[in-house]
């Protein structure tokens, strides 16, 4: 089968490689009809993710139909569509009995999938614990529809659902790239009073405007006085920071008002300066991390209520055969790219 594969710093390759098969009786092995490109996979292809092993099929977002499964497999069966979590969690340790999936103890707990084992740009992929990590598509939601369940929609539904977000709230979310967009959707769901979103590419402030005209836009130079004048306190209720710019985790405190909550769900290249004599007297409150990506469920039925809408992200198709076109288009943010869905059955322009 083809498999975009990892084989070193800055190359990937398309690769034939044997199908996957069972390793565990907590495997399935699902063919993948929709797989995408997320920018944690130019993290890896740029040498930055040192846990990447070179060799795996890269890819964490992907649907497909479940081909075959082992026997200590009980939620899904072959033939059922499904959408494939990005992380790998056991569902028994300390950490996943409380929803920390992310922390999942297990040797390939969190993001294992296309980073420590082969992951779904490919024609078929294996999913370890697949009663976590596999969600059945409901019959009303195409594959489409639930291609950015795993990932990036996971993430910005996890990142409002810890935000504590109030009715009467501003609410800024910095950056209005494919994570910042789903976040804002899923904001959307705590019906705040404003949602402001802050980009530096007025191109992605644009795809706001046409989508969420209820949503409020500026650029970087503006955003502190603009934040200002469109709360009641004094800066952001909540500030969710999903850019993860140079500059972006500064302004995220800034912009906050006096307690308020900023969450951070930005991965930065470097690290941050947390300045305290500066923002003493603020007491804010701050979350950090990656995902805890469990709430498929949730966010397939909210796809299926038509709440959550991740189709418009999905901007270019490309059969699996051309994916370094895809890689491209992607990487270089031509053609007003968001987002890529990638086919494995040829489908696709
Ligand atoms: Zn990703
Ligand atoms: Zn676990």
């Amino acid at each position: 089968m083809l498999a975009y594969t990892y084989i070193r710093q800055g190359t990937f390759q398309l690769l034939d490689k044997p199908k996957p098969v069972l390793l565990h009786p907590r495997d399935a092995i699902v063919k993948v009809t929709l797989g995408s490109i997320c920018t944690s996979d130019l993290h890896i292809k740029h040498g930055s993710v040192l846990r990447a092993v070179p060799g795996i099929t890269v890819g964490h977002e992907m649907v497909g139909i479940v081909e075959q499964v082992g026997e200590a497999v009980s939620s899904v069966r072959p033939g059922d569509r499904v959408a494939v979590n990005v992380e790998t969690f056991c569902g028994q340790c300390f950490f996943c009995q409380n929803g920390w999936v992310n922390n999942c103890t297990d040797p390939n707990g969190g993001w294992a999938l296309g980073c420590r084992i082969d992951g779904g740009q490919a024609e078929y992929v294996r999913v370890p614990y697949a009663d976590q990590g596999l969600t059945r598509i409901p019959d009303s939601v195409t594959d489409l529809q639930a291609l950015l369940v795993g990932d990036v929609l996971a993430t910005g539904y996890w990142a409002a659902k810890i935000s504590e977000i109030r009715s009467g709230d501003t609410v800024l979310i910095l950056g209005a790239g494919p994570t910042g967009i789903c976040t804002l959707q899923c904001v959307r769901l705590y019906n705040p009073e404003k949602i402001i979103v802050c980009d530096i590419d007025p191109t992605r402030l644009r795809f706001v405007q046409e989508h969420y005209p209820d949503v409020l836009t500026v650029l970087p130079e503006q955003v502190d006085a603009f934040t200002q004048a469109n709360s009641c306190h004094g800066g952001a209720d909540v500030v969710l920071e999903v850019a993860g710019s140079p500059d972006t985790f500064r302004m995220a405190w800034k912009c906050a008002r006096p307690n308020a909550v900023v969450t951070v769900v930005a991965l930065y290249d470097g690290p941050q300066v947390l300045p305290l004599p500066d923002m003493y007297g603020k007491n804010l409150t701050f979350k950090t991390g990656g995902v805890d990506g469990c709430n498929c469920n949730e966010t397939l039925a909210l796809i299926a209520e038509g709440k959550l809408d991740t189709v418009p992200l999905i901007t270019h198709n490309y059969p699996l055969s051309r994916i370094e076109e895809a890689y491209d288009l992607f990487e270089h943010r031509k053609d007003g790219v968001i987002k890529v869905a990638v086919r494995p059955d040829g489908t696709g322009e």
